[in-house]
């Protein structure tokens, strides 16, 4: 907590993926995030708050916005909405954009420190920019555990994919698909228009994103002589993301089995078919942009 009060950045456990966490407000840390990770200024980050009061001191909550926050937050969830007139979230972390993303994460080590701290954090995912998430506390450190002054480790994460972003500006949008399904959403404001038609809106969809060392092969129903697979349903594999086809756990493993399969100099990284569906759609946007296809 000392170490983000003097400008610090820490390593910080969420429930999606490890973030590299430093003051919103402070213009000098959130620098030092985007120089540690080499992550373009033009792609906006994440600002992590305590509660719903902090977070409608940043920006201007609408009833959808309400609606979404009441029912997932605190949770994978991430809110793109237009700035509030005295936003401490300062212009760097939101690129010069009138908007901001926000969210309040569920993990434990993460409410403490938020809730110790009284201000929005900023705590994009802990890796090099266009590498794989972290989701284990070895692979944040690997990745960015020498840029910071502190590191907290809060084992493995539950869900292993970085939060759903949707923006409520104009029609609402779904920037980046996530564990809060696209179905979920819907219920609650009807329905979420393409991200893709309008990138600007999230500098972040960018088409090489979360890749490994090693190509990646798609929709694979094996490995070729040099490659490493990895398997989806039964069947006894070195790196299975589910023998028992469930998209929870396949989510939760899927990066830091890319890290490990990689670290083994394969030829490619071959992997099964994921099914489409609910949770399916996160997976399958982190495996196109890891194997460097736009979506
Ligand atoms: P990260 O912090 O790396 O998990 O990524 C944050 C994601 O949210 C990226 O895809 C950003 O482009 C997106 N994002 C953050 N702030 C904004 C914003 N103000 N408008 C649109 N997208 C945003
Ligand atoms: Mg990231």
């Amino acid at each position: 907590m000392q170490a983000l009060r003097d400008g610090g950045l820490v390593i910080l456990p969420t429930e999606t993926v490890y973030g590299l966490a430093g003051n919103a407000a402070d213009p000098v840390a959130v620098a030092a995030i985007f120089e540690a990770k080499g992550r373009p200024r033009f792609n906006p980050l994440i600002s992590h708050v305590a509660d719903l009061a902090m977070a409608e001191t940043l920006a201007v909550f609408d009833d959808r916005a309400r609606k979404l926050a009441e029912a997932f937050w605190p949770g994978p969830l991430t809110l793109v909405l237009p700035i509030a007139p005295d936003t401490a979230v300062c212009d760097l972390a939101r690129a010069g954009l009138d908007t901001v993303a926000l969210r309040i994460p569920a993990h434990p080590l993460a409410r403490q420190l938020l809730v110790a701290f009284g201000g929005p954090v900023v705590a994009p995912s802990a890796n090099r920019s266009g590498r794989p998430s972290p989701t284990i506390y070895a692979d944040a450190m690997e990745e960015t555990g020498d840029k910071v002054r502190a590191a907290l480790d809060g084992g493995p994460c539950e869900i292993g994919l970085e939060s759903t972003v949707v923006a409520l500006l104009d029609a609402p949008r779904l920037l980046r698909p996530g564990s809060v399904t696209r179905a979920q959403i819907e219920a609650l404001i009807g329905p979420l228009a393409e991200a893709d038609a309008d990138a600007k809106r999230s500098p972040g969809r960018l088409a090489r994103h979360y890749s490994p060392r090693a190509p990646v092969r798609l929709e694979a129903m094996g490995a070729e002589p040099g490659e490493a697979y990895l398997a989806f349903g039964p069947g006894a594999h070195r790196w299975n993301l589910s023998p028992t086809g469930d998209l929870r756990e396949a989510a939760a493993r899927l990066f830091a089995y890319l890290r490990e399969a990689d670290r083994t100099d394969p030829s490619a990284i071959a992997v099964a078919p994921i099914p489409r569906e609910g949770l399916g759609e996160a997976i399958n946007d982190r495996l196109k942009r890891a194997a460097g296809f736009v979506g």
